[in-house]
């Protein structure tokens, strides 16, 4: 990307804002007249009214969606055709590149350059993936013998409700919405109020690729009262949800009081970070570390936040994670200097805060720290990095879900698998080892949904994404998501043999 900060500044200026819920291919006010407002956290200021959608406008939605999917305008169309739909989604998210990333990062407070560079190429990325799956993938016919044909086939569920949180707002509304869509299921989607702003463009660019209208339906709003509609709906069949675990043990509760819809909760984490004396490479372990809890401000749900390392190189590893803290500084998020965007909102950066003064008196703060304003204004916080921290602490225990990085010594692997496992949550883990034997042996006990080896987040479009204990069980991404969105389905046949 080669804009500069003025370039970024002057095109924030001149952008377009669709604050309207998006429902049966149209840009309409809630039923109630309300908004709400989105607000910049890099400088407090309101980007637009935003409509607030209810219980009302997630019937009209989900009534949309129904309509859609009963006369097969898309549910029964081949896949072939639904491949040529989102091959050509993908290209429309190339070409307003520039305008995605700035509305993800105005809305939420990630680096435009990030969002530019990651966010929407991946978001494209992913679209075509599953369009170009999609034509490609076989049902079964079982083995019974002459006189019966037993099919067995995946088909879509119905109306799938999608419900996601504000860290990766385009690329959450991609990962559930892709692969649904391309199962041939009709879409609800509720983005986090926080960033809603993408997610209706990106379904306004859906309808302009040739996806019919109703298929996909964005319905912004609080989560008390658009998000709850959708998880209690007596005519959702699916309900993907990605966001805090307590919000995902919610879900599980709606489809339980209401009509058993499927729910796949993918939630929380606090992934653990080991680094073995044998890691040949340790500024490349640090260099990797460091991205692993700064990245997107450290509101990653794979964020590496507990680091584990081997006693007889701490102290050196620890001086090394100091100076790549020091070099990863906040700045405004449209300046492609800076090197860490802004917190998502204020309660979000209250919250992160006092995680960091309770831990002053815990643990012993080696770098950050502070929250900073820059030019005055907006939810910025230091990279910061606990050392010492006790297994117990709630640092080393609690999603943070900012650039806050808890540094833990460890004597034995034994140790260290043991404590990296101690968590309710197992979304993911690293390994940095260059002893063959060890790197798998540690994986294999790790609990967690993505174990990355001399690596962090390692993530594509062909592996699952998901968690294990309380970081939920839904998988994003490759051809087993497509498992959520579709039933399977027998139809028995006789012949004359
Ligand atoms: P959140 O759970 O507060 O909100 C997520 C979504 O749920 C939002 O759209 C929100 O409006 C809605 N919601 C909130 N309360 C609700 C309620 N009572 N009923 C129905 N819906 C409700 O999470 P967040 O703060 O937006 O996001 C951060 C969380 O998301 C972190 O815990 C993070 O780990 C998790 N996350 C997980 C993954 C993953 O793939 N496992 C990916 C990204 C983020
Ligand atoms: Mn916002």
């Amino acid at each position: 990307m080669d804009l500069t900060h003025q370039d970024w500044k002057s095109r924030a200026e001149k952008l377009g804002f669709r604050g309207q819920a998006f429902i049966d291919g149209r840009f309409v006010d809630a039923v109630s007249g309300r908004t709400f407002d989105s607000v910049n956290p890099a400088t407090g200021a309101v980007l637009t009214p935003v409509a607030e959608c209810d219980a009302a406008d997630v019937d009209r939605a989900v009534a949309a969606a129904r309509r859609a999917f009963e006369d097969g305008r898309w549910s029964r169309r081949a896949p072939g055709e639904r491949k040529a739909v989102l091959l050509r989604l993908a290209e429309l998210i190339r070409a307003n590149l520039e305008e995605l990333a700035l509305l993800d990062s105005l809305d939420m407070g990630k680096l435009v350059t990030d969002a530019a560079t990651g966010d929407v190429p991946g978001a494209a990325a992913f679209f075509q993936w599953y369009g170009e799956a999609i034509d490609k993938v076989f049902d079964e016919v079982a083995p019974t013998g002459p006189g019966d044909l037993a099919l067995v086939r995946r088909v879509p569920l119905g109306v799938v409700g999608a419900v996601t949180p504000w860290n990766f707002p385009l690329d959450m509304a991609t990962w559930k919405s892709a692969a649904a869509l391309a199962a041939g299921n009709s879409v609800v989607l509720k983005p986090a109020e926080q960033s809603p702003l993408s997610a209706l463009r990106l379904a306004e660019l859906a309808v302009e690729a040739g996806l019919p209208e109703g298929v996909l339906n964005v319905v912004p709003g609080f989560g008390q009262t658009a998000g709850q509609a959708l998880g209690r709906h007596m005519d959702v069949d699916c309900l993907a949800f990605t966001g805090s675990t307590a919000i995902g043990k919610k879900f599980m509760e709606y489809a339980g009081q209401s009509n058993l819809k499927q729910v796949w909760p993918e939630t929380g984490g606090k992934s653990p970070n080991l680094i073995f004396s044998d890691c040949e490479n340790l500024d490349a372990a640090a260099d990797m570390a460091a991205f692993g809890i700064f990245f997107n401000q450290g509101e990653v749900c794979s964020a590496n936040s507990r680091l584990y390392v081997e006693r007889s190189i701490k102290e050196a590893f620890v001086e090394k994670m100091i100076a790549r803290a020091e070099a990863t500084q906040p700045g405004d998020p449209l300046d492609p200097g800076s090197k860490m965007g802004a917190i998502v909102d204020e309660a979000q950066t209250e919250g992160i805060m006092r995680f960091v003064e309770a831990g002053r008196d815990t643990a012993n703060l080696v770098a950050g720290g502070e929250r900073i304003h820059i030019d005055g204004k907006g939810c910025f916080v230091q990279p910061t990095i606990f050392d010492d921290v006790a297994h117990d602490d709630p640092l080393a225990r609690d999603e943070i879900f900012g650039p806050v990085l808890s540094i833990i010594p460890f004597d034995s692997e034994d140790e260290a698998v043991a404590m990296a496992n101690d968590s309710v949550y197992g979304l993911a883990a690293s390994v940095w080892t260059d002893n063959l034997s060890r790197a798998l042996r540690v994986s294999d006990r790790l609990f967690a949904g993505t174990v990355s080896v001399n690596t962090v987040d390692a993530l594509s479009a062909m592996t699952p994404f998901g968690g294990m204990k309380q970081s939920g069980f839904g998988r994003d991404l490759s051809l087993h998501s497509l498992e959520k969105y579709t039933a399977l389905k027998t139809t028995w046949i006789k012949y004359k043999a």
